[in-house]
C-alpha cells in the first residue's frame, strides 16, 4: 500500500524503546507487512510501566486494528471522487443552457416574468449545486493528497473585492463592507498565493456570513497587515448572525460537523469550513473563529504573503 493514508511502518522496537524511556505514544498508525506479503494497518499506543520507587519495569503497547475502517474510507473517497465527477458534467451543461436562455431574453424581446424568474432561479440553484459538487471533489482531492496550489503573485487587496463584488449579487437582504485597515482603498497588498484558492476561502466565509445571518444586516470583510509582521495579512469576515454555541466553537473545522443551532432551512453539507482550514493550512496560515451565539461571529485568516515557502506539501493524513 502507498498511498498518502499509509505510514512508513515504526520498527516495533522503536516504539518498545520509546515507552522504556518513558514516552508515552497515542494512535500512531502504522502498516504492518505479514509474513505473507499482505498488509494491516494499525493504530499503536504504549506507555512505560513504573514500579512504586517510580523506575520504569516495563511497557504496555496497544494495537488496533483499523484495516477494514481504512478501507471503507478508501470506498467513500473512490465513490465519492466518481460521484461528483459524474454530477459536474451534466451540472455544467445545465447551467450552461440556462446562461443562454437569460441571454436570449436580453438581447431579443423579453420572456415573461414567470419564464424569467424560473430561469433566474435554474441559473442560482445549479450554481449552489456546482459549488457543492466542487467541495466534494476538493474533498476526495484532499482525502487522496491530490489538491496542489497554484501559487504566483497576487494583489490581496484586489482578491478580497473581488470576492465581495461575486457575492454581491446574490446578497439580497445583507451589505457587505470591506473594511482595510491601515490601507487606502487602491493600495496593493502584494503576496504569493493561489488567488483562486483564497478566492474559495472568502467565498466561502462570506456566503457562511449570509447564510447564518437570516436577519440580514451588515457582513464586514476586512484586511490589515499585521503590525508585528508587515510580510502577513489579516483577513476577517464579520457578521452578525446566529452564531455558534460555544461548545461547539472548536468543533466547526471538522468535516461534516454543523452546529446545533441550525434551522432546518439553513443547507448545507458542513465540508466548506474543512476545506477553508486545508487551504489556509497548506498557505502556511492560520484559520480561527471568535463568535457569541446570538450575537455573531469572526472569522479570521492570517495568510503569509511571502514568497519564500515552502508550500503544496503533502501533509500526512491525520
Ligand atoms: P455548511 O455551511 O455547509 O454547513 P461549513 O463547513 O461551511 O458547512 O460550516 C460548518 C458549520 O459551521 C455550519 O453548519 C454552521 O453550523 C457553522 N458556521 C459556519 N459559518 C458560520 C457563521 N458565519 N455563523 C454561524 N455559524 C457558522
Amino acid at each position: 500500500m502507498n498511498d498518502v493514508h499509509d505510514r512508513q511502518a515504526l520498527p516495533w522496537n522503536f516504539v518498545v524503546i520509546n515507552a522504556l524511556f518513558g514516552k508515552t505514544t497515542s494512535s500512531q498508525e502504522t502498516v504492518v507487512v505479514k509474513p505473507d506479503g499482505s498488509t494491516l494497518i494499525m493504530l499503536s499506543s504504549s506507555a512505560p510501566l513504573h514500579n512504586e520507587e517510580g523506575f520504569i519495569t516495563g511497557a504496555v503497547i496497544v494495537f488496533q486494528d483499523i484495516t477494514a475502517q481504512k478501507m471503507l474510507e478508501r470506498q467513500k473517497n473512490a465513490f465519492l471522487s466518481l460521484a461528483s465527477h459524474e454530477l459536474r458534467t451534466p451540472i455544467t451543461a445545465i447551467m450552461g443552457f440556462a446562461e443562454i436562455l437569460q441571454l436570449k431574453d436580453v438581447q431579443e424581446e423579453g420572456l415573461d416574468p414567470i419564464s424569467q424568474r424560473a430561469i433566474t432561479q435554474i441559473v442560482a440553484q445549479s450554481d449552489q449545486l456546482a459549488r457543492l459538487i466542487d467541495e466534494m471533489l476538493d474533498l476526495t482531492r484532499l482525502e487522496n493528497a491530490q489538491l496542489s496550489l497554484d501559487c504566483a503573485l497576487h494583489d490581496l487587496h484586489a482578491t478580497l473585492k473581488e470576492a465581495i463584488e461575486s457575492q454581491k449579487i446574490t446578497a439580497r437582504d445583507h451589505s457587505i463592507r470591506l473594511a482595510s485597515k491601515g490601507l487606502a482603498a487602491t493600495d496593493r497588498v502584494i503576496g504569493y498565493f493561489d488567488e483562486q484558492r483564497v478566492m474559495q476561502i472568502m467565498n466561502n466565509l462570506i456566503s457562511n456570513a449570509i447564510k447564518y445571518s437570516p436577519n440580514g444586516g451588515e457582513i464586514e470583510v476586512g484586511l490589515q497587515r499585521t503590525p508585528e509582521n508587515p510580510d502577513e495579512a489579516l483577513i476577517w469576515v464579520r457578521d452578525h448572525g446566529i452564531g455558534i454555541p460555544r461548545n461547539e466553537v472548536h468543533l466547526i473545522f471538522q468535516r461534516f460537523h454543523r452546529a446545533s443551532n441550525l434551522d432546518k432551512s439553513m443547507s448545507g453539507l458542513g465540508m466548506g469550513l474543512y476545506l477553508v482550514k486545508e487551504l489556509v493550512t497548506r498557505h502556511e496560515g492560520h484559520v480561527w473563529v471568535e463568535s457569541t451565539e446570538g450575537e455573531g461571529s469572526t472569522f479570521y485568516v492570517l495568510l503569509p504573503l511571502k514568497k519564500e515557502r515552502h508550500l503544496n506539501r503533502i501533509s500526512a493524513k491525520r
